[in-house]
């Protein structure tokens, strides 16, 4: 059961774990840009399955290097969370769905920051150079579009999703209102002044 038994061998199964992520991604992304209803979202889905593709050939290129095989080992986590943001879409409607897509894909990144972060470091312990400098830009691009998917989410489609959500409870607002209960009201119009500063 533990045939994991050198940083050499640990390294080799990190790589397949990342293989296979981003295969599954490869599959992942159109689904998730198909979904998507905001342009400007599904052309983040769709440069990053581009990159994606990239970082498949990145991976094949250390195994080469490395003499092995370019094989993947199934990763559950990544499994998890391609089958949690298809759910979601599943489930919600259009503007809340992208704010949930975004969500989605950011915990799909901030995995594979942590994955390819890890592997890097440990090409740099066994003296690894050329798979050091593959790995970090592939971390770059992941930061990169989990930055660009906060972007996205603080200009626009959060705003999109609070204002169909705003739009959805309204009469049970009013209702409330009438029923003497102002201070939430207050609260909420505060909410959302200050939500306008931080944006301006
Ligand atoms: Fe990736
Ligand atoms: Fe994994
Ligand atoms: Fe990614």
């Amino acid at each position: 059961m533990a045939n994991i038994g050198t940083l050499d061998e640990l390294f080799v199964d990190e790589l397949r774990d990342l293989y296979d992520a981003e295969k599954q991604l490869t599959k992942a992304l159109p689904k998730m840009a198909k979904a998507a209803s905001s342009e400007e979202l599904r052309a983040a889905f769709e440069e990053h399955l581009e990159q994606t593709e990239g970082q498949v050939q990145r991976l094949e290129q250390i195994f080469e290097a490395l003499g092995q095989k370019a094989t993947g080992k199934k990763c559950a986590a990544m499994a998890g969370l391609v089958k949690e943001g298809e759910e979601l879409a599943d489930d919600a409607q259009a503007a809340v769905r992208d704010a949930g897509l975004i969500a989605a894909a950011q915990k799909v990144e901030h995995y594979e920051i942590a994955g390819y972060g890890s592997a890097r470091t440990h090409a740099q312990l066994l003296g690894n150079d050329e798979a050091v400098q593959l790995l970090e830009e592939t971390l770059e691009e992941e930061k990169e579009t989990d930055q660009k998917l906060t972007e996205l989410a603080e200009s626009s489609v959060n705003e999109e999703a609070a204002g169909e959500t705003r739009q959805t409870q309204r009469p049970a607002a009013r209702a409330s209102q009438s029923a003497g209960s102002k201070t939430r009201g207050a609260a909420t119009a505060k909410a959302h002044k200050s939500s306008g500063t931080r944006h301006a």
